[in-house]
């Protein structure tokens, strides 16, 4: 139904960015309007692990990765896949991933995630405390294990870089050490790292919930309707969607991973791509979780979502029409239960979901390049829920017209 009032604000977008982003321009008196198509799907922002990973201040395109991605590619069910379908459209991307991976642009894109993960920690206690959200997180640390001295020593850098950045974290190299944090771990990883200060929340989806019935509750708007298009015209920008034409003032396209095309119809160009990831959620009880477990190498983390377990990761860059391989989230389970032998893997329920993803592991927080009253906030790939108060806050900036609290050339819609 076209409603001919010109909204305030138009968020497109019910994930944790637009929820997020709603609530922060509600905050500065803006009026806001949430659109989404609500098409009964779990999206990534209620099924992701949870995590606030803060000290994951390295991208994923770092020097050397491209010699170690064939290794990697050769396994269709290992950590990195690409559907042979999907193969040729995913090579552009591939192409500024690697571009992304050389020194210069590495070192650049790292100190960028550094200071957005800076502010978005700080933003997060913000979130926290003016919400009162406190209830539903746990601040249980985070482990990182490592299969031997070697891969351990290998992790030096990505460890040093992190002290560089003030970021606390304890380096344990027996077992004995690792059981003392977490019980149960095979014998087969020697070494791990402990970050104390990492954060998860207790579920996602109840997270994601409690922020928009407080976004609800303070007066804003979620309606259903599928935006194909964003039109600027003289007067308003004008959104049109299954259920017919939204007019708003300004709009703010929080769309995760189908952003892209709507930027098209405003005449903007991004490299945003997905990077589906499976998980696999367990029964409460599965298994005595005291702190997330990160296996870095394999590609997974093991999470605790209210009682139960969540074992979840792996990137199929796939592209988002083929249908799920599930056989991804098994080999994760299988992983998982060879590693840490009391983990009971029924009943469990499977789930595949997209990660918004731009090849130097940035999101986009900006205003559209071809339209002043146009912003941007997508592709934060692994750490949507991580980013998403700091880019709340960072975009509400950008739309109130002050000066951002961080550079934001890094998170351009134009670098590429
Ligand atoms: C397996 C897995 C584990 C993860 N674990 C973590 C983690 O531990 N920590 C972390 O920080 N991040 C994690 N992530 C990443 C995180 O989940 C995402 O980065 C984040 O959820 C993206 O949020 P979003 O709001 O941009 O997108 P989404 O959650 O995808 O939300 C986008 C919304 O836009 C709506 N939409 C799209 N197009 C339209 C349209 N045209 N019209 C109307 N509505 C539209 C969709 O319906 C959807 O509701 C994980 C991801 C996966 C897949």
């Amino acid at each position: 139904m076209t409603d001919n009032a010109v909204h305030d604000i138009v968020v497109v977008g019910a994930g944790i960015i637009g929820i997020s982003t709603a609530l922060a321009l509600q905050a500065q008196g803006r009026h806001v309007l949430v659109l989404d198509r609500d098409d009964g799907l779990k999206k990534a922002s209620e099924m992701n692990a949870g995590a606030f990973a803060f000290t994951d201040i390295v991208p994923l395109a770092t020097p050397g990765i491209m010699r170690k991605a064939p290794k990697w590619l050769l396994d269709p069910l290992g950590p990195l896949s690409v559907p042979p379908a999907y193969a040729l459209k995913i090579a552009p991307w591939m192409l500024r991933f690697w571009r992304a991976s050389w020194p210069d642009r590495y070192r650049h894109s790292l100190n960028a995630q550094a200071s957005l993960m800076d502010a978005s920690r700080h933003a997060l206690d913000c979130q926290i405390r003016e919400t009162s959200a406190e209830q539903l997180f746990r601040r249980d640390g985070q482990l990182q294990l490592y299969e031997g001295e070697r891969e351990f020593r290998a992790s030096m850098d990505a460890w040093q870089l992190r002290k560089k950045h003030g970021i606390p974290f304890e380096l344990l190299e027996t077992r004995d050490a690792i059981a003392a944090i977490q019980p149960g771990i095979d014998a087969r990883f020697t070494h791990a790292g402990y970050t104390p200060e990492w954060m998860n929340t207790c579920n996602p989806a109840s997270f994601l919930k409690h922020l928009a019935e407080t976004f609800l509750a303070r007066g804003g708007r979620i309606e259903a309707d599928d935006v194909m298009s964003v039109t600027p015209g003289e007067a308003f920008v004008s959104l049109s969607g299954r259920n017919g034409e939204t007019r708003a003032a300004n709009v703010i396209v929080c769309a995760g991973a189908w952003s892209r095309h709507l930027a098209s119809t405003v005449g903007d160009s991004v490299p945003l791509e997905t990077e589906r990831g499976y998980n696999t959620t367990l029964a409460d009880g599965a298994f005595d979780l005291r702190t997330h477990l990160t296996f870095g190498s394999h590609g997974f983390v093991v999470t605790r979502i209210n009682d139960g377990i969540r074992v979840g990761g792996a990137v199929e860059l796939g592209g988002l029409k083929l249908p799920p391989n599930y056989k991804r989230a098994e080999t994760l389970l299988k992983k998982a239960k060879s590693f840490l032998p009391e983990l009971k893997t029924e009943p469990g329920t499977q789930w595949m979901g997209f990660r918004p993803s731009m090849p130097d592991s940035l999101p986009v927080i900006d205003r559209s390049p071809r339209e002043r009253r146009v912003f941007y906030a997508f592709g934060h790939g692994h750490l949507g829920l991580t980013q998403a108060a700091g880019t709340a806050k960072l975009v509400t900036e950008l739309v109130q017209g002050q000066t951002p609290s961080i550079d934001m050339s890094a998170f351009s819609a134009r670098r590429f």
